[in-house]
């Protein structure tokens, strides 16, 4: 660590915490995710999983991994700074605005969904599972462009065993075949992804419940309430799509970007 100097701690979690930093030699920003490594060979293994996705990660709507080294007890993930926060926070700030999903805003979300589903179509493309797509684990850098973040989760595909044993986070964003004991798949990503775009669209989680048994059930019959009506057909379709419940009807993210559906959405919109 000798290299940066630390600025100030801006996340803390259950793997220790992120920290901003400045090198010294070039003055430039970086985070660093300092993550907790356990005395357990296999348990070792896990978290040093997250650098080395990363790092094979490189793509404009992906964190930019820089480098990542183990000092004591400590694996230190080296990467871009988001300055701009993250989208669960925008969300929350338009949600106090007078203006709630006005036409200025839907052609951000739409700018903002294609981003999104480019880092994530990068990362199948790279046999990887990213497994925690949500709001808060979705950047902004300062200037407004989509950076995928976290990489704790993430898998390499195929690797994956049933997942929902060892699910631990907000559970708002899991796809039904989860629930069901079904292997995580690159179809669950997009759910994830749907469940991003629909909360930016209305402010509110598609599925939500006051209990967990609840939301699992409105999660299992993909039963969500409608978007607003003012808001165009193609997007209405496209939702409804993410939200099969099959997990072999969700188009994947090449199908998403490649759509003439959503080709016109975005020339008309934005
Ligand atoms: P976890 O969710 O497992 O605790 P994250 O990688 O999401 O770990 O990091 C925790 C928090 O630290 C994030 O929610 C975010 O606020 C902040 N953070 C992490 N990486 C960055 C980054 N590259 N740029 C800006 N903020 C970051
Ligand atoms: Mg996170």
């Amino acid at each position: 660590m000798e290299k940066y100097s630390l600025l100030k701690v801006i996340g803390e979690g259950s793997f220790g915490r992120a920290v901003l930093v400045r090198c010294k030699s070039s003055q430039e920003q970086y985070v660093v995710k300092e993550i907790q490594l356990p005395k357990n060979q296999s348990k070792l293994e896990n978290s040093r999983r997250e650098a080395i996705l990363l790092s094979r990660m490189k793509h404009a709507h992906i964190v930019a991994f820089r480098e990542a080294f183990e000092a004591d007890d400590l694996l230190c993930i080296v990467m871009e700074y988001c300055s701009g926060g993250d989208l669960l926070q925008r969300i929350r700030q338009q949600k106090t605005t007078q203006f709630g999903v006005d036409n200025f805003f839907f052609s951000q979300i739409l700018k903002w969904f294609a981003q999104m589903c480019a880092g994530a179509k990068h990362i199948h493309d790279k046999r990887v599972l990213h497994r925690d797509l949500k709001s808060k684990n979705i950047f902004l850098t300062d200037n407004g462009t989509i950076k995928l973040g976290d990489f704790g989760s993430a898998c390499i595909l195929n690797s994956s065993k049933a997942y929902a044993h060892t699910y631990v986070g907000t559970p708002y964003y899991v796809a039904p075949e989860i629930w069901d004991n079904k292997p995580y798949n690159n179809k669950s990503d997009v759910w994830a992804l749907g469940c991003v775009l629909y909360e930016l669209c209305t402010l509110r989680h598609p599925f939500q419940a006051s209990s967990w048994k609840s939301l699992i059930l409105k999660v299992c019959r993909g039963a969500y309430p409608p978007l607003p009506n003012h808001l165009p057909y193609e997007l209405q379709y496209l939702v409804k799509q993410m939200f099969k419940t099959n997990p072999k009807d969700r188009p994947s993210l090449h199908t998403i970007l490649t759509s003439h559906r959503v080709s016109r959405l975005l020339r008309t919109h934005l």
